[in-house]
């Protein structure tokens, strides 16, 4: 596996694949590798001639007081990872490389970047992701790109951006990787001292309880999100968020139709989490 600091490194290389007959994947990341990261990198891995993973720590996509300071960081860790997934190139830039001085374009997806996160952590979040995002499919050029489940929202965001603006990248979607007691795998698991390790479990479990109330009949907004508030209320977790909506639009909605999508948010100790789970009335 190579590393790379540079845009000029990265094109030189794809080109060069591409000349041999390559597909080329790409998997977006800021590092502080788990195992959702390297589900991501297999499945690319599966699917692709050349697999190129980004770890780039994006300052666009935090605010002021969140974690960008102590946001994990290892590379040499994640570079021995990654090589055991299978990787072919391991695109690291330096800020500057991204973000050159003067640096004054943002894309900005309209909408379903209003709620959830982008209500959360402001709109300079969504619009930090899709700015690299964009900037990431134009260095790399990528057949398809992989991104997790884990964060609905930012799927969303980045499917409506790549149909909006015509970039030729296939979006895949990969399932939430979960530790064995459920708690969704993220880098900032690591801020979770032993109580809040313990109490964090209730987000899944919020979730779970939510998707036996829809099993059960009780298909309302107000009855599931009081299976899943309950769950959480249990271990003392007030969400930041806790919301029933469409998994194609993020659209509001009243009750479990179809497929809907429960989406939680919540700091438990020193960390800032999200889940979120596709809950379905299932015909029996
Ligand atoms: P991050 O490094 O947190 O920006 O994540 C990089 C990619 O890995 C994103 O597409 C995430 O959605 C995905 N990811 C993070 N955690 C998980 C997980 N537990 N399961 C599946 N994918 C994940």
């Amino acid at each position: 596996m190579k590393i790379l600091r540079t845009v000029a490194d990265v094109r030189r290389a794809v080109a060069e694949a591409r000349g041999r007959g390559a597909t080329v994947g790409l998997v977006p990341t800021m590092g502080a590798f788990h195992d959702g990261h390297l589900s991501l990198m297999r499945r690319a891995r599966d699917e692709s001639g050349l697999v190129v993973v980004s770890l780039f720590v994006n300052p666009a996509q935090f605010g002021a007081g969140e974690d960008l300071s102590t946001y994990p960081r290892d590379e040499r860790r994640d570079a021995e990872l990654a090589a055991g997934a299978g990787v072919d190139l391991l695109f690291a830039p330096p800020v500057d490389e991204i973000y050159p001085h003067g640096f004054a374009t943002s894309i900005h997806v309209a909408g379903l970047t209003d709620v959830l996160d982008g209500a959360s952590r402001g709109a300079h979040h969504f619009d930090g992701v899709a700015t690299v995002v964009t900037k990431l499919f134009h260095i790399v050029a990528p057949d398809a790109a992989y991104f997790g489940q884990k964060d609905a929202q930012q799927v969303l965001v980045v499917r409506r951006l790549v149909r909006d603006l015509d970039l030729p990248v296939r979006i895949v979607a990969c399932p939430i990787v979960r530790e064995p007691d459920g708690l969704a795998m993220s880098s900032r698991n690591v801020y979770l001292d032993a109580d809040s390790r313990a109490r964090a479990t209730a987000l899944n479990r919020a979730l779970v309880a939510a998707e036996a109330a829809v099993d059960d009949g009780r298909t309302g907004a107000d009855e599931v999100l009081a299976a899943a508030r309950a769950e959480l209320a249990a271990s003392g977790i007030e969400p930041e968020y806790l919301e029933l909506r469409s998994p194609h639009d993020l659209r509001e909605l009243d009750r479990v139709d179809s497929a809907a999508l429960l989406l939680v948010a919540a700091r438990v100790g020193a960390a800032r989490l999200i889940d979120n789970r596709t809950l379905e009335v299932r015909s029996s």
